[in-house]
């Protein structure tokens, strides 16, 4: 039995659910995994099944890069720059016109408030498909001023080949988008791998794709799980993996690439330092910090799980975060009330849930939250938004990524004290300021291992300003100018302009 949510979805997005077992984008065709399998999809708000989705595995994933090499060397290569921009904003274009249908997919298969979908998710992927859509035409080398007479030397950029491209359930469809946006610019094709329990949004863009008319073998999708990950990987047709995910699977796609030599982007998890000055606002403070954790159900990869307070603050910080969460409305994605939709899978369920019960049997005090179930929400994987006290530092719950809506609140004394436990962590993805004197606001900037830092706000994000990892949290940047450089190698070419031979050489 499908899932009851089905009933609450419009008729573009319930013809598509229902159009059959989803199939895999290979080529120009869609078809069904060459060993037959499917697994199914599920809604998260029920616990119930969506649809059945096709497993690709090694074969599919063979093909798949097969059709994108073809693709590489065929029409991608040879269409010219400004082709590739037109079918970039071709493709924005239909994003926004089918984007309550996107929304709709989004808060069924990951959970998310329909709202939050359609006014985050979706603009976010247009965004970005329409910044990289600019650049194809300002792809520039440079001309080297060398030292040797009479010789011309210059560089070219090229991309990097067929991509293997890899993402988390969180923002799927955003992911897409941060993912193929700077591989298309630059003249990249794709094989994209959604993660297993949100592939509805990226096979949706893939008919979408379609009609923006990129030519075949240039977007792969392949639904599947980790092995169809793993196998995209270790498939020596693949040029680049660019995956975003945790850390443990960032870790082992790491060592695989740097076995075959491939080129890598990761963009791996957090621990996120929130670390509020005594002379903050503490109104704008409270209501950030906790929009900064809570935001997705705390399944954001930025989010700002360690909150550090003034002690003079801390009281009045904590019972403000605490009643802010027990008056948040945590229900189904598609009920218009719904503030924070469940987590995303029964694994993620039990996940966050066992980090709350290692937080209580540690001496941890939960002032909210701390179970799961919601009063009438049934069946689905829901969290009511969790805040500790009583933490130190060294407990699971202050160090480990729990990737849901559960935060820790610590008190501190001084500023060199919470510089050194903000930075005492593996990760280094985000971290956050709040005060009203610029001159600490930048001298604490600069002093946080990480790779953003937010100042009075948390986790605004633009296609055009650098996101991505100190340490553990990832190598590369997403976005911007940087993530257009992860997908081009540099050609350096050199001319004699005399007649004379020269010896070479430098080498
Ligand atoms: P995950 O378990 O690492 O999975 C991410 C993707 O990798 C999924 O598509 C997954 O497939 C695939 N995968 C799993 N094992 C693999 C393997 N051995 N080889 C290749 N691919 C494999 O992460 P998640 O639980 O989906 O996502 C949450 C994590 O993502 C968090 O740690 C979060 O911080 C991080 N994240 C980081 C950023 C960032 O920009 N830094 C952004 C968003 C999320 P299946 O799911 O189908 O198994
Ligand atoms: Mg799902």
């Amino acid at each position: 039995m499908p899932t009851a949510s089905l009933d609450a979805l419009s008729d573009p997005a319930r013809s598509f659910v229902s159009s059959g077992p989803q199939r895999l984008l290979i080529g120009a065709e869609w078809v069904d995994a060459a060993d037959g399998r499917t697994f199914e999809t599920v809604d998260p708000a029920t616990g119930e099944p969506i649809c059945a989705v096709a497993h690709a595995g090694t074969d599919d994933v063979d093909r798949a890069v097969r059709a994108a090499r073809a693709a590489l060397d065929g029409p991608w290569s040879t269409m010219p720059a400004a082709g590739r921009s037109r079918l970039i904003s071709t493709l924005a274009d239909l994003l926004e016109a089918n984007a309550d249908e996107l929304a709709e997919l989004e808060a069924l298969d990951n959970g998310k408030p329909k709202k939050i979908a359609g006014i985050v998710d979706v603009p976010q992927a247009v965004a970005h498909l329409r910044y990289y859509a600019g650049w194809p035409t300002k792809i520039e080398g440079e001309t080297i001023p060398v030292s040797w007479p009479d010789m011309f030397c210059y560089t070219r950029k090229e991309p990097v080949g067929v991509c293997g491209q890899i993402i988390p359930w969180n923002f799927p469809l955003l992911m897409c988008a941060w993912k193929i946006a700077p591989a298309l610019a630059a003249g990249c094709t794709v094989v994209l791998k959604p993660a297993e329990q949100t592939p509805l949004s990226a096979l949706r863009l893939g008919r979408l794709a379609q009609e923006a008319g990129l030519p075949e073998g240039v977007l792969n999708v392949l639904t599947g799980d980790g092995s169809t990950g793993a196998a995209l990987v270790d498939h020596p047709g693949v040029d680049k993996i660019a995956f975003t995910g945790s850390t443990a699977v960032g870790r082992e796609i790491g060592a695989a690439t740097g076995r075959s030599l491939k080129r890598a982007t990761l963009e791996l998890g957090g621990k996120s330092p929130n670390i509020i000055l005594p002379d903050a606002d503490l109104k704008a403070a409270i209501k950030g910090s906790f929009q900064g954790i809570y935001f997705n159900t705390g399944q954001a990869c930025q989010a700002g799980s360690r909150l550090f307070v003034p002690r003079e603050h801390y009281d009045d910080v904590v019972s403000g975060l605490a009643e802010a969460a027990s008056k948040a409305r945590v229900g189904p994605g598609l009920e218009a009330s719904t503030q924070f939709g469940p987590v995303v899978s029964s694994e993620q369920h039990e996940r966050v849930l066992s980090y709350i019960r290692s937080g209580l049997e540690s001496g941890a005090e939960a002032v909210a939250g701390g179970d799961g179930a919601s009063e009438g929400n049934g069946a689905g994987y829901f969290v009511n938004p969790t805040l500790f006290t009583g933490v130190t530092d060294d407990m699971p719950i202050a160090r480990e990524e729990i990737f849901g809506p559960v935060l820790v609140a610590m008190p501190y004394d001084n500023i060199d004290e919470v510089v050194r436990r903000a930075n005492d962590t593996e990760y280094g993805l985000a971290a956050g300021v709040w005060t009203r004197d610029v001159a600490r606001a930048h001298r604490l900037a600069a002093r946080l291992k990480a790779g953003s830092v937010y100042i009075n706000v948390w986790g605004p994000s633009d296609p055009a300003a650098p996101f991505g990892g100190y340490k553990a949290s990832g190598i590369g940047r997403e976005m911007g100018h940087a993530n257009l450089d992860a997908y081009l190698e540099v050609k350096t070419v050199w001319t004699s302009l005399t007649e004379a031979p020269i010896s070479s050489s430098i080498a």
